[in-house]
């Protein structure tokens, strides 16, 4: 309550509900008030805090509360005691035990469900699902459903969504891949893996050197892609006003074939020539990737290292 940090030094002691110590200035002196607490199925104790307060006492149970006097003489003032009871014994019905009132909030308590595991829930909520307007559903066992249910499909539920939305969790692959995914989705196995789904890396795919004229700074990028000129213009973030072209293109028979003979050629340029790569300071946002971005200067030696890739690739066609 928020009285027990208030002290008058008029008041003669306190008076106790539950841990609140409310200071008491003396006995009720207004018949009329005292009259209308008692029409209203209450004893009114004492006059407490700024004395237009009392302590009333409920015939019902017992307990003690402080309201203000204008409110007993003109309204009907509700007993949060006897109100609590009922919404305790609402959960009993329901098969959901109450096990003790909040520490953090005189609305909520803690109550276990039928299906053992503890809650902590509005008092009216309780009550109103008691009364069947909607399910009283257990957090954790809804976990688990989830958890089971995205087993089915090859998933592991790791935990909340990383991008925070409400409908999603993260959930991981058996490739080890992670990605948030929709719960509706999981639950029919509607749910593509990023990581390793057929989609992306079974098809055919190519590698690619493209030329990128910065302002100033004139690049290539070496990489994969289905498609590389989607690539080029759509998914790198390229200005516009900027020029780029797609110097050369190699089919290759899948998406895994194309991957590791990139890693393949970023591996032995890395390794011959740590100085040909372009640092993510020098072109920054100007191009939405990380890395695989090469001065011109790296140009013949790429093309040797695609030409090998067309004739291993070239043989096992013929
Ligand atoms: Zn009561
Ligand atoms: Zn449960
Ligand atoms: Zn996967």
């Amino acid at each position: 309550m928020i009285f027990s940090t208030f002290s008058s030094p008029y008041a003669r002691f306190n008076f106790r509900i539950g841990d609140d110590r409310i200071p008491v200035h003396g006995p009720l002196k207004r018949d009329d008030v005292r009259a209308a607490a008692l029409a209203k199925g209450f004893d009114a104790i004492a006059v407490v805090v700024d004395r237009s307060r009392l302590i009333i006492r409920c015939h019902t149970c017992g307990q003690h509360q402080v309201k203000r006097a204008s409110v007993i003489s003109k309204n009907q003032p509700e007993c949060p005691h006897c109100i609590r009871n009922r919404r305790i014994a609402a959960a009993a019905r329901i098969g959901v035990s109450f096990v003790r009132h909040s520490q953090k909030s005189q609305r909520h308590g803690h109550f276990v469900l039928p299906c053992g595991h503890e809650i902590h829930r509005q008092y009216y909520r309780v009550e109103s699902a008691a009364r069947g307007d909607h399910a009283l559903g257990c957090d954790i066992c809804r976990e688990n459903r989830y958890a089971a249910q995205s087993l089915r499909f090859g998933w592991t539920l790791s935990g909340a969504a990383h991008s925070g939305r409400q409908g999603y969790r993260r959930y991981r692959h058996t490739c080890g891949h992670g990605q948030d995914i929709m719960v509706g989705n999981i639950l029919w196995g509607d749910c593509a893996c990023a990581g390793c789904s057929p989609g992306r890396t079974s098809r055919p795919s190519h590698i690619y050197m493209f030329r990128i004229h910065l302002p100033g700074l004139p690049v290539l990028k070496l990489g994969y892609s289905a498609r590389p000129a989607k690539r080029l213009r759509h998914q790198l973030g390229i200005a516009k006003t900027v020029k780029t072209e797609v110097i050369r293109a190699i089919r290759l028979p899948t998406g895994h074939v194309a991957r590791s003979e990139e890693t393949q050629c970023h591996t032995i340029l890395k390794r011959d020539h740590p100085e040909w790569l372009v640092p993510k300071s020098a072109y920054g946002d100007a191009i939405n990737t990380v890395s695989e971005i090469y001065y011109p200067i790296a140009e013949a030696r790429m093309h040797a290292l695609l030409d090998d890739i067309d004739a291993r690739h070239a043989e096992r066609s013929a």
